[in-house]
């Protein structure tokens, strides 16, 4: 046995994604709640200002996830039944959830080999005289061929609702993703690159955003006590069967705070991004992450592939050997066309999907985040390639 090639094993688990909060974050929480308003208020409208702002987009509403701003905008473009909502099967299952929800079909099609981001081929064949909407997600934080996408969707009357739980703050051809395209959902869940714990933002056509607004909260339109000449504090009147999914200003609060730190934490992550690229690109096992020439990633997970036909393991495995050296990994996303809900409900079979079926097993998530330390990031990369070399064939 060579003694000489075996990895020095970090003494503790590296997590996949911890929360980067400080105590900024602890502070403006802590103010909030001294406070009289804990519900929306002024901090989730100067949340709303700020991502706004960073984004450049007209108008921002932030609600209390991802998955409910996608909601409200699908509500806000007079999405329902009888209607077919195109998005990808490399997603969370939130993505079509929300288009069922609707009482929409979700029609589900296959991607690009290189992003894993929706194909816009594979959008066009999909067309249909029921088509109301397209949801591309810019998956891993990269963003989806939008010029494609929005073209496609001009003069049909099709909205387009980007799924940008991973791209804050990427940007598309000089633009950042939330101004690109008309209606764009961000997350800021726990993991995601920037969080409030749970929540979210819509932003994009300010027309478009306010009518989104009252879905957020009952389709209560206080806005109306004015115009119908109603002075009285207590008057409501309820104008559509509206969600309950606004942001508190606690919520907000963890926002406004992170929002001061985002170009910091992007920085940090596409450094390491980077460090990994440089370590794994000629690695025959192994196969980076692409980052198109008009874009820049968010870089909210580092998806590896894996050259399993090099390799003794599968992917399964590798991720087993890298938890025994003591980094945690993950895998993003095991396709929607594979979920029993949508293989039984609408249908859907392998055969339709030949990119996404021979890429998704070979997916690896390594965790990236501004919390590693040069050290951590030594270690994964160690790891990786202790584990490749190991098994490889
Ligand atoms: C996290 C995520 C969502 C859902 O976001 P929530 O804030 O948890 O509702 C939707 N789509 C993708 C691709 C995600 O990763």
């Amino acid at each position: 046995m060579d003694f000489g090639t075996i990895c020095r094993v970090r003494p503790t688990l590296l997590p996949f994604s911890p929360p980067s909060i400080g105590d900024e974050e602890i502070d403006e929480v802590a103010a909030t709640l001294r406070q009289e308003w804990l519900t929306t208020g002024p901090r989730t409208a100067m949340f709303e200002a700020g991502v706004a702002r960073r984004v450049g987009a007209e108008a921002a509403l932030a609600v209390n996830s991802g998955t409910a701003a996608m909601q409200v905008a699908l509500a806000a473009a007079g999405v329902g039944p009888g209607d077919e909502v195109i998005t990808t099967t490399m997603t969370f299952c939130a993505t079509a959830h929300v288009a069922h929800h609707a009482g929409a079909r979700p029609v589900i099609v296959d991607v690009e080999p290189d992003t894993l981001n929706i194909d816009p081929a594979a959008v066009r064949r999909a067309l249909s005289a029921r088509t109301r909407a397209i949801i591309p997600v810019h998956l891993h934080g990269h963003p989806a061929e939008m010029d494609a996408i929005l073209d496609l969707a001009r003069d049909r009357g099709i909205v387009v609702i980007e799924d940008a739980a991973h791209a804050l703050p990427a940007t598309y051809r000089s633009r950042t993703v939330g101004s690109v395209g008309p209606l764009c959902a961000f997350s800021f869940y726990a993991t995601k690159n920037l969080t409030t714990g749970e929540g979210g933002m819509l932003t994009g056509d300010a027309e478009l955003v306010e009518r989104a607004r009252p879905w957020t909260r009952h389709g209560i339109d206080r806005d109306r006590q004015a115009a119908a000449g109603k002075k009285d504090s207590w008057w409501y009147d309820v104008v559509l069967p509206g969600f309950k999914c606004n942001m508190s200003d606690i919520m907000a609060a963890i926002g406004l705070r992170q929002l001061d730190k985002l170009d910091a934490f992007h920085a940090r992550r596409r450094a390491i991004a980077q460090r990994y690229s440089d370590a794994f690109a000629s690695v025959p096992q192994l196969q980076v992450p692409v980052e198109r020439p008009h874009v820049t990633s968010a870089w909210h997970i580092y998806a590896l592939r894996l050259h399993l036909e090099r390799l003794h393991i599968d992917r399964g495995m590798f991720i087993e050997e890298l938890r025994q050296r003591h980094i945690s990994a993950s895998v993003h996303f095991i396709p929607l066309h594979r979920m029993r809900f949508y293989r039984e409900v609408y249908g859907l079979k392998p055969d339709a999907f030949p990119v996404a079926e021979r890429e998704t097993d070979r997916l690896v998530s390594l965790p990236l985040h501004p919390l590693l330390t040069d050290q951590d990031v030594a270690d994964v990369i160690d790891a990786s390639l202790d584990v490749a070399r190991t098994f490889a064939r």
